[in-house]
């Protein structure tokens, strides 16, 4: 494709090759097997030699399209599909991590990515090293010390904290270590990690790429090298994505463009306002200009993203009482979805620590994670002033 805009390429990458019978659209294909009449055929397609599917743990022409679209929009060599982001996680960390080798990571990945660090790799004696989100001299100096994997995320979860890529990536590089960014939170429209000198970049496509909360999926981009051996591990080990979740996900993907700008522009409106709110204590955006890292996201990101997060005076209490007045949310373990989501951070992301826990990462009991939707940025603002308003003052007033 002729480098054309990042809308016209979520529109159209990766589907061509994959249109039978005229059809405009990609179809669901649901075989498990794939036939041949031509023992030779069938033989060279089996060793790699030819084009073509064979079984449905391998590769389907469906989920080949998605895999083309994210590779496409993320500007890569490569790309390999998962049934779930932590799938994409799980199987790139499972290819690349030795017994003995080192990984340097920050505290604040996703839950599901933090457990594999603290519960999962040490049991295979792989030495993880979790360093303090956004303290860069402190990923440096432990990446200096040699590691084979130095994992990123951009903005975070639940405090939207940004790390500088770039920077990190030159460390990482420098100390021959495969960088990895989870880009899940920016999407390949906010951010591009490989740009900035990734090695691999994953999502979890049941956020953004998807984008309606109907389907589970994950992806990793990079060099045709590393992606060959992480699709080599994840079709050995199963956890492949099924034909009707990558059509949806491709689906999803077609109006990614217009959803993140407008969901980012959302968000923008609505952290402005919950700074003028009482019950409010603090509000996390990185297009906030107080927010510690507004300079590096406004250097390394197209847009500030939708995710947001809050909390309020009062904490659980107040919380409490807030969410279920909110007309427009879903309150869901869910984000990047079309529909505006809420959800406290000691329900969803961090229900498994403890209160002390979550205090010592930075997440008070009454933070809000706000993933901003597509409806109109005036209704979201009047739904939440209306939520506000119905909190007896008793609740914040001198908290
Ligand atoms: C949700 C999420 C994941 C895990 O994705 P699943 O599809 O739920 O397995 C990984 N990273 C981030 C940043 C996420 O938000």
């Amino acid at each position: 494709m002729r480098d054309v805009k990042m809308s016209t390429k979520a529109v159209w990458a990766g589907e061509k090759d994959q249109l039978a019978f005229g059809a405009t659209q990609v179809p669901v294909v649901h075989s498990v097997s794939f036939g041949y009449d031509d023992m030779d055929e069938w033989y060279e397609v089996a060793i790699g030699n030819k084009e073509g599917h064979i079984y449905g743990r391998n590769t389907n022409p469906t989920v080949e399209a998605f895999e083309e679209k994210i590779r496409i929009l993320e500007g890569a060599e490569a790309a390999t599909s998962f049934s779930t982001g932590m799938a994409a996680i799980s199987n790139t960390l499972g290819t690349l991590l030795f017994p003995g080798d080192r990984i340097v990571s920050i505290k604040d990945t996703y839950g599901g990515t933090n457990k594999i660090f603290t519960e999962f790799l040490p049991k295979q004696k792989i030495d993880v090293v979790l360093c303090d989100t956004g303290d860069h001299a402190a990923i440096e100096k432990e990446v200096a010390k040699g590691c084979k994997v130095l994992y990123l995320e951009s903005p975070t979860n639940p405090t939207v904290k940004i790390t500088d890529i770039e920077r990190m990536a030159k460390v990482g590089k420098k100390a021959g270590a495969i960088v990895i960014v989870d880009n899940t939170f920016a999407t390949p429209i906010n951010q591009n990690p490989l740009e900035l000198g990734a090695d691999l970049v994953i999502h979890s496509a049941t956020k953004f790429l998807g984008g309606h909360a109907d389907a589970l999926g994950g992806s990793v981009c990079g060099s045709k090298k590393l992606v060959e051996s992480i699709y080599h591990y994840r079709e050995i080990n199963g956890a492949t994505l099924d034909p009707m979740s990558a059509y949806l996900l491709l689906r999803g993907m077609k109006t990614l463009q217009l959803r993140i700008e407008k969901q980012s522009e959302n968000a923008m409106v609505v952290a402005r306002y919950l700074q003028s709110v009482d019950a409010v204590e603090s509000v996390f955006y990185p297009g906030l200009e107080d927010h510690p890292g507004h300079d590096i996201a406004k250097k390394q990101m197209n847009g500030f993203g939708s995710m947001l997060s809050f909390s309020v005076k009062g904490g659980v209490d107040t919380l409490r009482h807030l969410l279920p007045k909110l007309k427009y949310v879903n309150r869901a373990a869910h984000l990047g979805s079309v529909e505006t989501i809420v959800g406290p951070s000691r329900t969803t992301s961090h229900v498994e620590c403890t209160p002390e826990e979550r205090a010592a990462m930075g997440i008070p009991e009454g933070l809000i994670r706000y993933s901003a939707g597509l409806e109109d940025k005036d209704d979201l603002i009047h739904d939440l002033e209306q939520a506000f308003q119905s909190l007896p003052e008793s609740l914040f007033v001198n908290k």
